[in-house]
């Protein structure tokens, strides 16, 4: 898997224009030119001092339409970030003119068709949109790749892991490569493929797990699935099923 992500990273194909992504509204983050500690900035924090949870809407409402009286040569802007680890949020604000018609503003924009679409995004956004884009790509190389581990693992996202046991991990992937000792200790001998003494089927996992005669029965006695997606795959029940089907053919210590 990694020398396939790998491969599909460095293939050209895999550039960031094939994605159709305007980077130039990215919003850049600039130093200030003014250190903060020489700005004379006015911060007037009254309202913090009454808790949230025990402070009546309408009285956040009133003592900001008080303080708002102070402040009438002020250009007013109008957020949700003034709050404090036990103190006040947005929502006591319902009822403050200039919050809600800000409000209504943003709300109509979203709809509107005389609304301009403004093109800028934060790093953070493309961060997200790239990850998901590669995730696209990376899925649909998989999925029109010659390879058999995608009959089996049709997605990219990862399998939980099914068990703890050293032996019972080396079984289920060997079995979803498709690699074991019963189906591949030929090449040691320098002999041709070992055929089914039942079928006369090269003996593969796929045989073995679907179609060999010889353990239809045991197959159908314990629900193993039709498909190696399935039995091979994140279900704990099928792989203990597998497990006991293995055990009950004696195939366990070949794999
Ligand atoms: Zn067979």
């Amino acid at each position: 898997m990694f020398n396939f992500l790998k491969d599909f990273l460095l293939d050209r194909s895999f550039q960031l224009n094939n994605f159709k992504f305007n980077c130039s509204g990215v919003l850049k983050h600039e130093h200030a030119i003014t250190p903060p500690w020489v700005m004379e900035l006015h911060s007037n924090t009254d309202l913090s001092q009454h808790i949230k949870s025990e402070t009546m809407d309408y009285t956040f409402r009133n003592l900001t339409l008080s303080l708002l009286e102070d402040y009438q040569d002020y250009i007013k802007f109008y957020t949700d970030g003034s709050k404090t680890e036990a103190g006040v949020g947005a929502s006591p604000y319902i009822g403050i003119p200039g919050n809600e018609t800000a409000d209504t503003y943003a709300k109509r924009a979203i709809t509107s068709p005389e609304a301009s679409l403004v093109q800028i995004c934060s790093l953070g956004d493309i961060k997200g949109v790239l990850q998901s884009l590669t995730l696209q790509q990376w899925q649909h190389r998989w999925t029109s790749s010659l390879t058999k581990l995608n009959v089996i693992k049709p997605s990219i996202n990862p399998w939980p892991t099914l068990t703890t046991k050293r032996r019972h991990e080396v079984i289920v992937n060997r079995l979803r490569i498709g690699h074991t000792w019963l189906t591949h200790n030929f090449l040691m001998r320098h002999e041709d493929p070992t055929q089914c003494t039942t079928c006369g089927e090269i003996i593969t996992v796929e045989h073995v797990l679907l179609h060999c005669r010889k353990y239809a029965d045991t197959k159908t006695s314990l629900n193993i699935p039709d498909h190696l997606y399935e039995i091979l795959g994140p279900d704990l029940k099928n792989f203990n099923n597998t497990l006991m089907f293995l055990q009950q053919t004696k195939l366990y210590n070949l794999i």
